[in-house]
């Protein structure tokens, strides 16, 4: 049994038609039912739906074989995960964002994300100090209410942003969705591993 964690809405559409083209099918509608496991047309395939900053942890403790994440997910989960193929979906950029003209504020910026590792790795980069704090959504709003000088977010076309007084500035990462795969399985189910990757591999590289 080949077991594929994902997670509803914009990776999920994005790849079930990947998944067809490799012969997997969802049995029922993923985005409909209220099961969390769902079997598929292959009887050795099943789809495991959990939240999207979850896909690493079912992955890498291998209670899935295999996953589709973000780049952003997974460079803040860090962990040790094989990364075999970037699916090309779900493009965005992870950018760093401030009130419209504001000026870069003198010492120790507040950055407000929910990207805590990823903030703290950015700014360690450049050598700047910076406070950062946790938020869980609505980010944009920190800025608007002193919460925080600037945020860490994924943006796609940037209309949450402008709606909301603010401006990208920095890019930290182009992101994309990506298959991981456990690494234990990769070694244990290394023949069906492979023959789905490679079509999924066939699938993305026809797209493009
Ligand atoms: P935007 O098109 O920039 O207004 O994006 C709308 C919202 O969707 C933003 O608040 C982002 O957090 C989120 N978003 C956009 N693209 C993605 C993506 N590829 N993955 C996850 N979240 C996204």
């Amino acid at each position: 049994m080949l077991t594929i964690a994902l997670s509803k809405g914009r990776i999920l559409d994005d790849t079930l038609p990947l998944l067809a083209e490799a012969g997997i099918v969802p049995a029922e509608n993923p985005e409909k039912s209220r099961k969390l496991i769902i079997p598929t047309t292959r009887d050795d395939v099943q789809l495991l739906i959990v939240r999207a900053t979850d896909v690493p942890t079912y992955v890498e403790h291998g209670a899935a074989d295999l996953g589709v994440a973000g780049k952003d997910v997974l460079m803040e989960y860090g962990g040790q995960l094989y990364e075999p193929l970037d699916l090309n979906i779900a493009r965005c950029k992870l950018m760093t964002a401030g009130k419209v003209g504001a000026p870069e504020p003198k010492g120790r910026l507040r950055v407000a994300t929910k990207f805590v590792n990823i903030a703290r790795r950015y700014y360690a980069e450049q050598g700047r100090q910076v406070e950062v704090i946790k938020l869980y959504g609505s980010m944009e709003l920190a800025p608007l209410v002193g919460l925080a000088d600037k945020i860490i977010d994924v943006v796609d076309t940037g209309n949450t942003l402008r709606a909301n007084g603010l401006e990208p500035q920095e890019l930290i990462a182009t992101i994309s969705s990506r298959l991981v795969v456990n690494k234990a399985s990769m070694k244990m189910k290394h023949a069906e591993l492979d023959t789905l990757i490679t079509a999924l591999r066939q699938a993305v590289e026809a797209r493009a």
